[in-house]
């Protein structure tokens, strides 16, 4: 099947939206990306289902998405199926303790109404952009905690097995990593708090937006952090002392503020940020022994220089 044909057959199938040919610079915080070849909003877990049989029959590569808060897609865009969950992966319920989120709440959202019901555990995600199953897969955190530690369980959609509900301790949560495999689509997660003080709880969040006000670029269109940290150092500072703050490229800039940021100044391409991606592994392997290591995901294909 073409993927013309695949597109109608999708329009036929599914209530989301199909798209073709969708700038991917309109689903990322970098403001980045080419053209993805389809994309595909899944309103209901029929319309997901679907659209991963179908893909995957026709062996067109296929990939969930969140926010896109932690992507960098070519600026020749991604040739294959770009999925995003639509509205029956927005609820989110609270039993007691423990918040069941659909993957596509807003982490923010969860974070906020954990606070408001005196809920505490999610005060070191506050400031992550992004969605409940984009943290998940990530294993988004920060040096306080990650999201793996208070995950309960998580539902995913694997097309072998379908729908599981995975306990959170069967997985191999690490740093930016949930270890669910790559064809696994998260759509749900609990989430296991605790009762604290509403006090207690804004005063870690307050103390977390300060630290990310004080040291992040605000503002600027970025993917957070570009690199993970090394064992025992940080990427930051290890690009910041090989002194490349302020270093740019096209549209690109190493942050001044906190040096393993690359922001989009305006009209950056992709081109223009792996260009500095290589440059800070470059000149920090030369300068120090250290290879660094992407932490944002690299979406499509991309020429390197
Ligand atoms: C200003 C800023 C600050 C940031 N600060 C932090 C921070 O402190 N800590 C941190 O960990 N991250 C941080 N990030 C990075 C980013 O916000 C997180 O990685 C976030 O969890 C990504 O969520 P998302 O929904 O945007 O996922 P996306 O960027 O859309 O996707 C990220 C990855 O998750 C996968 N994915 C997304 N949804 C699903 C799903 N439902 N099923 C399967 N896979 C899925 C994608 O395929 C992709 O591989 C920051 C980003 C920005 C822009």
């Amino acid at each position: 099947m073409s993927v013309d044909t695949l597109e109608r057959y999708l329009r036929s199938k599914l209530r989301g939206d199909v798209r073709r040919h969708e700038p991917m610079a309109r689903h990322t915080t970098y403001r980045i990306g080419g053209p993805a070849e389809l994309f595909i909003t899944c309103e209901t877990m029929t319309d997901l289902i679907e659209t991963v049989r179908s893909c995957d029959a026709e062996g067109l590569e296929r990939i969930t998405i969140g926010k896109g808060s932690n992507l960098l897609v070519a600026d020749g865009g991604y040739p294959g199926a770009v999925i995003a969950l639509g509205d029956e992966f927005k609820a989110h319920r609270v039993q007691g303790a423990e918040i069941e989120a659909g993957a596509a709440c807003i982490l923010a959202f969860v974070v906020r109404d954990a606070y408001s019901r005196g809920l505490g555990g999610m005060e070191f995600a506050v400031g992550i952009p992004g969605t409940v199953g984009g943290a998940i897969a990530m294993n988004a955190g920060t040096g306080a905690d990650w999201i793996g530690a208070v995950a309960g369980s998580v539902t995913v959609y694997l097309p072998d097995a379908g729908l599981q509900r995975l306990r959170a301790d069967e997985l191999e949560w690490e740093y930016r990593s949930s270890g669910l495999p790559a064809a696994a689509v998260v759509v749900e997660t609990t989430l296991r708090l605790h009762e604290a003080e509403q006090q207690a709880i804004r005063a870690m969040m307050d103390a977390g937006l300060e630290r990310r006000k004080r040291t992040q670029p605000i503002g600027m269109p970025s993917a957070g952090s570009v690199f993970r940290n090394p064992p025992g150092d940080s990427a930051g500072r290890l690009i910041e002392s090989a002194g490349l703050k302020g270093t740019r490229l096209g549209g690109a800039r190493i942050s001044e503020v906190h040096a393993n940021f690359i922001v989009n100044d305006g009209g950056a391409t992709a081109a223009d940020v792996l260009g500095l991606v290589r440059k800070a592994q470059m000149t920090v392997r030369d300068a120090h022994g250290i290879q660094l290591t992407p932490e944002i995901k690299l979406l499509g294909t991309f020429e390197e220089a």
